[in-house]
């Protein structure tokens, strides 16, 4: 089950509408998921806020009859209205009609949102497993990041930060240009025992929040640093992606800019 697959499937959970498969499935994704585990938090604290103080009036049960002939004392001579259902019902129905022009509005942002976040960590998977089946993983093999980094000069606009992180338990291993989202990327290799760690790199668009997810047994990291956009991927586990992230920060926040022959 992916984290589309999930999202859709995490209302009707809280609500108690899932078959007991659904719900083992959507209980091991969003234990392996951070993203969707945080997306089934809020939504049952948002649950959990509305059962607690939304308050719950119970109308008396002659409160209809009641109604009802108020409205023939109103209309004497209109004939007895033959489903008078309908009557309560229209502002009922106009307001259903409402929230539900607004919930589809929210839910076609959400989706496209999603969607494009989705079409992008496919790629980036996609791409991840290019580098492992084709031999080309690395165009520049080198645990110096001053032969790394100038390595991208010229062949890409932006210059990523290269850094070993050997010292971390994160060697780097080199880099090599890909293709993500349109435009070339720089893509820096790391190695964490039998694990690879490609980190894709290229200008931000806009400041994103920094997240995690998995995707077929991977798992990505994404955060925005500076201008750059960082989508990292492996197949080793969350934790040491956690760990590697906090190494590249570290490194970057103390250590002074090198400087690169030219
Ligand atoms: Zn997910």
């Amino acid at each position: 089950m992916n984290c589309m697959q999930t999202r859709e499937l995490i209302g009707p959970q809280l609500d108690g509408e899932l078959d007991l498969m659904a719900s083992l499935e959507l209980k091991r994704h969003v234990e392996c998921c951070l993203a969707c585990a945080q997306v089934q938090e809020r939504l049952q604290a948002v649950r959990s806020a509305v059962t607690a103080s939304a308050p719950y009036y119970q109308a008396p049960e002659q409160f209809g009859d009641q109604i009802r002939a108020a409205l023939r004392r109103e209309i004497p001579h209109a004939p007895a209205p033959r489903r008078p259902w309908r009557t309560f019902l229209r502002p009922l129905a106009v307001a259903a009609a409402v929230l539900l022009v607004a919930g589809l509005a929210l839910d076609m942002a959400l989706h496209s949102y999603r969607s494009s976040s989705h079409t992008l960590a496919r790629e980036v998977v996609a791409a991840h497993v290019r580098s492992l089946m084709a031999d080309h993983l690395l165009d520049v093999r080198s645990s110096n990041q001053h032969t790394v980094k100038p390595w991208f000069n010229g062949k890409i606009d932006f210059a990523p930060e290269v850094r070993d992180l050997a010292d971390a338990g994160f060697p780097l291993e080199g880099g090599r240009l890909d293709y993500l989202d349109g435009h070339a990327v720089a893509a820096l290799v790391y190695r964490h025992n039998l694990h690879v760690i490609n980190c894709f790199v290229w200008p931000a668009r806009d400041a994103e929040p920094a997240v995690a997810s998995g995707a077929q047994g991977y798992t990505l990291v994404r955060f925005t640093d500076r201008g750059l956009t960082w989508c990292i991927i492996s197949d080793a586990a969350p934790a040491t992606l956690e760990e590697f992230t906090r190494a590249l920060h570290a490194n970057a926040a103390t250590t002074v800019p090198a400087k690169t022959p030219n």
